[in-house]
């Protein structure tokens, strides 16, 4: 219970993470598709999808039926299987924060997956993500807290991307269908939602898809079908905001 109204709290700041993002694309006095934050994850071509996707981040958990995309949260419990498996450290479930299913609602897996709204996992990582700060005081704390992009993440992060992620967020989005081959978990499916560019979330896979030249006969995918590029752009254009740092570092090289 404590854990789930933990994820609730998170949840609570994602009109407020996805407000700063939205104003920007949507204020001609104000966008640039070349300032840092937005230029680091989109291109002037996807002002009116990164438009529609902030809209439906904040409608999230408000009351707005059209664009809140249908979903449930549940924790992950002990020995928290699910949340394993970072390469990172494969066995240390805290490693991930969360989880999201991005099948379709209609997919139906015996013994697995039932039909109906999917599930986000909240797993033991995010119960030490700290919350989005508020006050003067925690923004204070938070701005001076961060140096680089991993350092500034919180809950809040985690769960926008994760929302992303599923079907139901692709299907009001109107994107097209993308197809995941069978794996050891589930059949073949087709989903709607956004994916992990090159399999992971991390921060150097959200810069590779602006720095490296896109090549369309190499898994090539749109930009805003990376969960982690809406995501970025809320922490960086978040962070701009409180800390007055323009530019949000990757981690220092190892
Ligand atoms: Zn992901």
């Amino acid at each position: 219970m404590g854990e789930t109204l933990h994820a609730r709290i998170h949840l609570n700041d994602i009109a407020e993470y996805a407000k700063g993002p939205y104003e920007f694309v949507n204020d001609d006095e104000q966008f640039d598709a070349n300032a840092n934050a937005y230029n680091h994850y989109f291109t002037e071509d996807d002002r009116g999808t990164v438009s529609k996707a902030f809209e439906v981040f904040q409608a999230a958990i408000g009351d707005d039926a059209i664009n809140r995309p249908s979903f449930k949260i549940r924790c992950a419990l002990p020995p928290y299987a699910e949340c394993t498996g970072d390469p990172k450290d494969p066995d240390d479930p805290t490693d991930v924060f969360a989880l999201a299913d991005p099948t379709p609602e209609d997919l139906n897996v015996p013994g697995r997956v039932q039909p109906g709204p999917r599930h986000m996992v909240i797993c033991p990582g995010l119960w030490e993500q700290p919350r989005l700060p508020s006050t003067d005081e925690e923004v204070e704390e938070y701005c001076q807290g961060g140096q680089y992009y991993t350092e500034w993440e919180t809950g809040v992060h985690t769960l926008m991307h994760e929302l992303s992620h599923l079907d139901s967020f692709g299907l009001i989005m109107e994107w097209g269908t993308m197809h995941e081959p069978a794996s050891e978990h589930l059949p073949e499916f087709d989903f709607h939602g956004t994916t992990d560019w090159q399999g992971s979330s991390s921060v150097s896979a959200r810069r590779l898809r602006t720095a490296d030249p896109i090549d369309p006969e190499n898994d090539w995918i749109p930009l805003y079908r990376n969960a982690e590029n809406h995501a970025g752009l809320a922490l960086e254009y978040s962070v701009k905001a409180k800390c007055g740092v323009d530019d949000v570092p990757t981690l220092p090289p190892p």
